[in-house]
């Protein structure tokens, strides 16, 4: 029997389970699919961010006694079909692929050998133990599964008991970006030479056209290695940890982290395992205990909470969840999401920063990018399809929570409490985006109408009966009582003739 295994980008880690099953005689395969890159307009710095770190990892590998092979071609199929041939492999070993469509596509091949799928071990909790948890639920609630995990892994507890006597410190988080703001500076990486060797190959190639037209390249400075995404692991909890917190969903202008991570697109391809992460944001707290809880207990929700109950429920959704659409809004997407010329200020800055860099913070993304989509009825698949392109760390399965399921409500409240909708004055609050922008935050109609605004009401308008037992939006619907006949005619005729 002679046994091979088959790496793939986003499994970059050599604790990964398919390595951790084989000796270090044992060949490697890893493949660039030109193909794969194409499949919608994915953004340059993504691509470049994944082919980077591959060709690094399988340089790592290689120094660790590995015999490492290397293809670039088309496809994914005909060299491995080639080099299961050619090495003549019985068993190839590949840990389990987390996104549905790859587990589709590798299943509809016909591999002249035996293929082990190894259960994945880059998630805090394996996908049998969620689905078994989820099974146990009258309804999923992610503050139910955050505190299991909390127990379960025993972080920030004392005994039994969360530290602080809370478990959780959301309500300290809201603050809005008043006043003087020192922020810190991120951690960024000059390209190296492999780096470099990728840039230079994709910019010149008129294969990433639609891309090359859509997203920077350069700068890039995203880590590539697993020694410099520590670096910014580190870097966060030395200079941002303490002070996550209170600023989490402010946004301000030309500020593109604030005191945000920026460890996704680590996290995301396994330069980083999430357990590692929240351990060492809890083991720092243990040593600087005048640190505000809040902020680390804040953190620690996002990385251990959310992210794995988005992965978790991806597991545990029917295949049909990429296609629901509980509101049936069909509007296509505006061409601006491409460009980012819009007149609206919010979005204007956003979506020229994702163009730069790939990425923008949580609040960006649910309440701009998302809010304006499902106030506005962007049918759900064409948004999702957006995001999937526009960010360096998108993968099906955090779009398809993130985007079907928080940001769109397509999926009818199974993943989230509430559609994430707001008008103007959420932005306004939150932001500094409204004191340059075309439109008043204050207008709901007429010229200077912020199309926040009308959309928003329209939005609770069209779906009065849907959302009339939807927790805590049913009770502004009251406020829609209060419109007068002649004001509720503007707002849907506006939101009617509305057009960038
Ligand atoms: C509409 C929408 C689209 C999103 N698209 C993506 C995406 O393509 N890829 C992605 O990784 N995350 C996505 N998220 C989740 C979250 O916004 C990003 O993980 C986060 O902004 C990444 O930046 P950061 O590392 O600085 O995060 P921080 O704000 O510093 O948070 C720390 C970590 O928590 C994790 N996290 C927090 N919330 C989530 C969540 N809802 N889902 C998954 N992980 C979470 C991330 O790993 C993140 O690195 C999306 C959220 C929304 C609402
Ligand atoms: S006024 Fe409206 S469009 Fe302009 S920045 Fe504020 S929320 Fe965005």
């Amino acid at each position: 029997m002679s046994v091979g295994v088959w790496v793939l980008g986003d499994q970059l880690w050599t604790g990964q389970a398919a390595l951790q099953a084989c000796d270090r005689h044992t060949p490697v395969l890893m493949i660039e699919s030109i193909a794969h890159a194409q499949e919608r307009p994915f953004h340059l710095q993504k691509i470049v961010l994944v082919w980077s770190a591959m060709r690094h990892f399988a340089e790592e590998l290689r120094s660790q006694g590995w015999q490492v092979d290397y293809a670039i071609e088309e496809s994914f199929e005909a060299p491995l079909i080639q080099w299961i041939r050619a090495r003549q492999i019985t068993e190839l070993r590949i840990m389990q692929p987390v996104d549905r469509p790859f587990q589709q596509m590798l299943q509809a091949w016909e591999l002249p050998c035996k293929v082990s799928i190894v259960p994945s071990n880059r998630y805090i909790w394996q996908d049998d133990e969620f689905v078994n948890w989820a099974k146990s639920r009258k309804r999923l609630i992610m503050e139910d599964f955050y505190r299991e995990g909390r127990r379960r892994f025993n972080i920030l507890m004392v005994g039994d008991q969360p530290k602080g006597g809370k478990w959780n410190f959301d309500r300290d988080n809201r603050k809005p970006p008043k006043g003087k703001l020192t922020l810190p500076e991120a951690l960024w990486f000059e390209p190296d030479k492999i780096t470099q060797e990728v840039i230079d190959w994709i910019k010149n190639d008129d294969r990433f056209a639609k891309s090359q037209e859509y997203w920077s390249i350069e700068p890039f400075r995203w880590g590539v290695t697993r020694k410099q995404a520590l670096q910014v692991l580190e870097f966060f909890i030395e200079t941002r940890l303490s002070d996550f917190g209170p600023y989490q969903d402010a946004m301000v202008t030309g500020e593109q982290t604030m005191w945000h991570a920026m460890l996704s697109p680590y996290l995301n391809i396994g330069l980083l395992h999430p357990l590692e992460v929240v351990e060492a944001a809890a083991t720092a707290y243990e040593t600087n205990s005048h640190w505000d809880l809040s902020s680390v207990e804040g953190f620690v929700r996002q990385v251990m909470g959310w992210r794995e109950y988005m992965h978790g429920v991806y597991v545990y959704a029917d295949d049909d969840y990429r296609d629901r659409n509980w509101f049936g809004h069909d509007r296509p997407l505006p061409g601006f999401f491409w460009t980012g010329e819009t007149e609206m200020n919010c979005l204007h800055q956003i979506i020229s920063q994702v163009r730069e860099t790939g990425y923008a913070h949580h609040i960006q993304r649910l309440m701009v990018l998302n809010n304006f989509a499902l106030i506005s009825g962007i049918s759900p698949q064409e948004i999702e399809s957006w995001f999937h392109a526009a960010f360096v760390d998108a993968y099906d399965w955090v779009m398809q929570t993130n985007v079907i399921g928080m940001g769109q409500y397509a999926d009818g409240g199974l993943l989230a409490s509430k559609p994430y909708a707001a008008s103007a004055n959420y932005i306004n609050n939150m932001s500094n985006y409204c004191r340059n922008c075309t439109y008043s935050p204050k207008v709901r109609t007429g010229d200077r109408a912020c199309p926040f605004n009308f959309f928003y009401w329209n939005f609770l308008d069209r779906h009065r009966v849907r959302l009339k037992d939807q927790g805590r939006i049913s009770l502004i619907l009251r406020s829609l009582e209060r419109f007068s006949d002649e004001e509720l005619a503007a707002v849907r005729q506006e939101a009617i003739d509305w057009q960038e």
